[in-house]
C-alpha cells in the first residue's frame, strides 16, 4: 500500500487510525444526522399537536356559543338569563381557547392562522351587536342579524377545521398521526353539522321555524351530510381510533341517535302538525347532551393523538441518544486504538530506531543507507549484529586455539617435545593423589645422560641439542600407556612416569629405557661405552601415611646418584623401606 507517509511506519499507522476513525464515524454521524431530523419533525408535530389543542377548544365552546347565539337572536322573546349565562360561560372558553391558540400559531412556522383570527375578530365585532339585540324582542332587532351572525359563526368554524385539517399534515409526521388527526377534523365537522342540525330543531321548540316543507329539505341536507360522517367516523374508528375511543363513539351513539333523534322526530312531527311541542328548555338539555358526548369523543381522539405525539417523541429523542452514544463509542474506539497503537507499537519502535541511530558507527563497512522506514532500519541493524557475531565468533575460536596452543607450549620443553618441568609437577601431583585414594603403586624413573658434559665438550652444543632430542625420542616411545608421562626434568635429565605398575615391572620398564637408548647407538667417544647411554634411578611408592611425591623424586634422584657411582649407563632401584612413615614397599611385590 502506497499511502502518503508511508516512509516510515509510525505514519502509516496514523493515516490507518484517521481511517478507521472515517470509517467507524461517517456511519454514527448519519445515523445521528438523520436521527435528529426525526427529532426535529417529531418536535414540530408536538408543536402543532398543542395547536390543534388549542383550535379543538375554540371549535367546542364557539359552537355552543354560535348555536345559543342564533337560537336567542331568532327568539320572539329577548334572551333569558339561562341562555345568557351559558353563552357567557362558552364565550369565555372560546377566548381562553383562542388566546392559546394565537399564541402558539406565533411560534409555528409553515401554518398561517391569520384567516382563522380574521374570522375571530368578524366573530367579536358581532358579539357586540348581538348582545345589545339579545336584550331586545325579535321585532325591535336587525332581521339580518342572525343570519349574519351565522355566517360569520360558519366562516370561523370553516377556518378552525381547515386549520386543524393542516395541522394533522406535519411534515415527518408517521400515518398514524395523519389517520388520528384526520379522524379528527371528521369528529369536528360532525360536532358542527349536528350542531346547526339541533339549532334548526331549537328554533322550532322556540317557535322560531315553522317546519314546512323548506325547512325538512334544509334540514335533510344536512342529516345527510352529518350520516355521511358518522360513516367516515366509525369506518376511521376501525383503522386508527383507539379503545377508549369506541367507547366514547358508543355513548355519542346512544345519546345522539337514541336520545337527541327520537326528540327532534316528535317536534319536527309536532311542528308539522300544531301539535304541543316539548318545552325549550328540555330540549337544550338533550342537545347538550348529545354535543357534550361528541366533545368526549373528540377528547379521546385528542387523547390518542396526544400519546402518538408523546411516543414520536420519545422514540425519536431515544434514537438520537443512542447516535450520540455510537458516536462517542466510535470517537473512543479510535482514541484508545491511537493510544495503544502509539503506546505499544510506535513509541517503543521510534525508541528502538533512536537507540540504533546512537549505535550506529559510522565507520562501519556496513552502513544503513536507503533505509525507507523503521522496520527496515531493524533490518539492517539484525544483520549488521549478525555479521558482528560471526566475527566475533571466529576470533574466539581463534582465540580459543592460541589459548590452547600456549597452554601446550607452557607445558612442553622446547628441544625435545616431552612435558616440561611444569607439567611434570602437576601430573605427579596428580598421579600421586589417584595413588594414594586407589592405594596403588606410582613409579618414577629419573633419566640422566651419562658423560654428557664430554660430549658437548667434543661435539659442539648443537650436536648435543641433536642428541637430546634423539634420546628424548626413544623414552618417549616407552611412554606407552594412557598415564604415562616422558618429561624432561632438565639439561640432560629426563623423568618417566609409570602409575599403578608394580616395581619389577616397573625395573624392567627402566632397563628397557635404557636398553633404548643405547640401541639408538649413537656415538660418544668421551664414554668408556663409545656410545650415547644413560643411568637410571628408580623408585616405586604406594602412597601412605606422610609421605609425598617430592619423597619419590627424591628416591629416583638417590638411586640416579647409586647408579652412578657403579659405573653408569645400568638401572639402580631405590631400596626398599627407603620413604618415611610407611610400610616398607616389597620389591617387584605385584599389587595385582
Ligand atoms: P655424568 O655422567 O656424571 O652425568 O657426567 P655429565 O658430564 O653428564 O654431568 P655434568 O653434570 O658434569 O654435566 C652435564 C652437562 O650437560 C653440562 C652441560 O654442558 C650439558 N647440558 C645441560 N643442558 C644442555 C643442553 O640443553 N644442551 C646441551 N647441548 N648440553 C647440555
Ligand atoms: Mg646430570
Ligand atoms: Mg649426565
Amino acid at each position: 500500500m502506497n499511502l502518503p507517509g508511508s516512509r516510515s511506519v509510525r505514519g502509516t499507522l496514523m493515516v490507518l487510525i484517521v481511517l478507521l476513525g472515517v470509517t467507524a464515524l461517517a456511519p454514527a454521524v448519519l445515523d445521528l444526522r438523520r436521527s435528529l431530523e426525526d427529532l426535529r419533525g417529531a418536535a414540530l408535530m408536538e408543536q402543532r399537536n398543542q395547536v390543534a389543542a388549542a383550535c379543538l377548544q375554540v371549535v367546542n365552546d364557539f359552537a355552543f356559543e354560535r348555536g345559543r347565539t342564533a337560537v336567542a337572536l331568532f327568539g320572539a322573546d329577548k334572551a333569558s338569563e339561562e341562555t345568557l349565562a351559558f353563552i357567557r360561560e362558552r364565550r369565555a372558553g372560546a377566548e381562553r381557547g383562542m388566546e392559546r391558540l394565537s399564541a402558539a400559531l406565533d411560534g409555528l412556522s409553515g401554518v398561517s392562522g391569520a384567516e382563522t383570527l380574521r374570522a375571530w375578530d368578524a366573530v367579536l365585532v358581532l358579539r357586540a351587536e348581538s348582545d345589545a339585540a339579545m336584550a331586545l324582542p325579535f321585532s325591535a332587532r336587525d332581521p339580518s342579524l342572525a343570519g349574519r351572525w351565522l355566517l360569520t359563526a360558519a366562516d370561523l368554524l370553516a377556518h378552525l377545521e381547515f386549520l386543524l385539517a393542516e395541522l394533522g399534515r406535519a411534515p415527518g409526521a408517521d400515518g398514524l398521526y395523519e389517520r388520528v388527526c384526520a379522524l379528527r377534523v371528521a369528529v369536528v365537522q360532525f360536532r358542527n353539522v349536528v350542531g346547526r342540525e339541533s339549532m334548526m330543531v331549537a328554533s322550532v321548540t322556540a317557535g322560531v321555524e315553522k317546519v314546512d316543507e323548506a325547512f325538512m329539505n334544509r334540514l335533510l341536507l344536512l342529516r345527510g351530510r352529518s350520516a355521511q360522517l358518522w360513516e367516515q367516523i366509525r369506518q376511521e374508528a376501525l383503522l386508527s381510533g383507539g379503545a377508549g375511543f369506541s367507547t366514547a363513539l358508543e355513548n355519542t351513539r346512544r345519546a345522539f341517535f337514541e336520545g337527541l333523534r327520537p326528540l327532534q322526530e316528535s317536534i319536527l312531527l309536532g311542528g308539522a302538525h300544531g301539535t304541543e311541542l316539548p318545552p325549550p328548555a328540555a330540549y337544550t338539555k338533550e342537545s347538550v347532551r348529545a354535543l357534550d358526548s361528541i366533545i368526549t369523543s373528540l377528547d379521546t381522539v385528542s387523547e390518542d393523538a396526544d400519546r402518538v405525539v408523546r411516543h414520536n417523541l420519545a422514540t425519536a429523542r431515544r434514537t438520537a441518544a443512542g447516535g450520540l452514544v455510537g458516536i462517542l463509542a466510535a470517537a473512543v474506539l479510535v482514541a484508545v486504538s491511537a493510544r495503544v497503537i502509539a503506546r505499544r507499537i510506535t513509541r517503543p519502535l521510534r525508541d528502538i530506531v533512536e537507540r540504533i541511530d546512537r549505535l550506529r558507527d559510522p565507520g562501519a563497512s556496513l552502513q544503513l543507507s536507503g533505509v525507507r522506514d523503521e522496520f527496515t532500519t531493524v533490518r539492517h541493524a539484525l544483520d549488521l549484529l549478525d555479521h558482528m557475531l560471526a566475527a566475533r565468533e571466529r576470533d574466539a575460536r581463534a582465540l580459543q586455539e592460541a589459548n590452547r596452543r600456549l597452554a601446550e607450549l607452557a607445558e612442553t620443553d622446547e628441544l625435545t617435545g616431552l612435558a616440561n618441568r611444569r607439567r611434570l609437577n602437576a601430573a605427579l601431583a596428580a598421579e600421586w593423589a589417584r595413588a594414594r585414594r586407589d592405594a596403588r603403586p606410582l613409579t618414577l624413573l629419573m633419566i640422566d645422560v651419562d658423560h654428557f658434559k664430554r660430549y658437548n665438550d667434543a661435539l659442539g652444543h648443537q650436536a648435543g641439542d641433536e642428541r637430546l632430542i634423539d634420546v628424548g625420542r626413544a623414552i618417549r616411545g616407552l611412554a606407552r600407556r594412557p598415564g604415562d608421562v616422558a618429561a624432561r626434568y632438565g639439561g640432560e635429565e629426563y623423568v618417566l612416569l609409570l602409575p599403578d605398575l608394580p616395581s619389577s615391572k616397573a625395573l624392567a620398564h627402566a632397563e628397557e629405557v635404557r636398553q633404548a637408548v643405547e640401541a639408538l647407538n649413537l656415538p660418544h667417544e668421551g664414554s668408556p661405552h663409545a656410545r650415547v647411554t644413560v643411568s637410571i634411578g628408580m623408585a616405586t611408592l604406594t602412597p601412605c601415611g606422610e609421605s609425598r611425591a617430592e619423597d619419590l623424586v627424591r628416591l629416583a634422584d638417590d638411586a640416579l646418584y647409586e647408579a652412578k657411582r657403579l659405573g653408569r649407563n645400568r638401572v639402580e632401584a631405590a631400596p626398599a623401606g627407603a620413604a618415611a612413615d610407611c610400610p616398607p614397599p616389597v620389591a617387584g611385590r605385584d599389587p595385582a
